[in-house]
């Protein structure tokens, strides 16, 4: 039988600031919970390549590090929340990135008889996003993200996960357009970890140090928020 509390998938929210490792994490979320991981940085520069209306006017604002309107990022998130897949519940990566944003979530998730579970701030320093995100590159079959220092493929020039060669690195991974990254997340987005402390869903966590080790605390924090 269908009843309502089955039918509302978790909701996961990543809050950090680029560079903070919020895409690796989310991928590792969903092989270990079976959510799926829903990018909105992702969906836009797949906009972007496939030339869409939203994705030429996206295009020039993500080079230059600010964030693309609201009206842009909220249609395009509302589309792909509904595909069935979404059911298995979401780990939102990038979005909400306004309180705006949060507000549109809220009325979303409303509809459907959802709510945010956690909403789950990454902890870094600053200065160390800029070399985290100048050195990193992801597969272009799989996605699995690398870095030059932190993470290269165990055999060079090939994943680890799905033996691909080919791989990609962002048009805006580059140090200067980094410093306009972390001052949009300081000015636009950081206000949201207020935003769920007051709802009483928000959680952080120190992202600085290993990988599997933040792996292992944020599956502890998602497990409590979906029980
Ligand atoms: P990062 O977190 O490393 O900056 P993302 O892939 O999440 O990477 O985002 C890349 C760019 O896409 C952002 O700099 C911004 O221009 C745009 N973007 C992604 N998500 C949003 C959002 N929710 N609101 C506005 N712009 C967004
Ligand atoms: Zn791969």
């Amino acid at each position: 039988m269908t009843t309502a509390s089955t039918l509302a998938a978790p909701v996961l929210i990543l809050l950090a600031p680029p560079g903070a490792g919020k895409g690796t994490q989310a991928r590792m979320l969903e092989e270990t919970f079976g959510f799926v991981q829903l990018s909105t940085g992702d969906l836009l520069r797949a906009a972007v390549a496939a030339g869409t209306d939203a994705g030429k006017q996206a295009k020039a604002v993500m080079e230059a590090g600010d964030l693309v309107s609201d009206e842009i990022v909220i249609a395009i998130l509302r589309d792909r929340l509904n595909d069935p897949d979404t059911r298995k519940g979401v780990i939102l990566d990038g979005f909400p990135r306004t309180t705006v944003q949060a507000q549109a979530l809220d009325t979303l998730l409303r509809e459907t008889g959802q709510k945010v579970n956690a909403a789950i701030s990454l902890d870094v320093d600053d200065a160390a996003m800029v070399t985290r995100i100048s050195g990193r590159f992801t597969c272009g079959t799989c996605g699995e993200g690398y870095h030059d220092s932190f993470k290269a493929p165990q055999t060079e020039g090939v994943c680890d996960k799905c033996g691909g060669t080919d791989f990609k690195r962002r048009a805006d991974d580059n140090a200067e357009t980094v410093t306009q990254r972390l001052e949009a997340y300081h000015a636009q987005t950081a206000p949201l970890i207020t935003y769920y402390d007051d709802k009483g869903a928000l959680s952080r966590i120190d992202a600085m140090g290993d990988i599997q080790d933040i792996a292992a605390g944020l599956g502890a924090i998602v497990k409590s928020a979906t029980a």
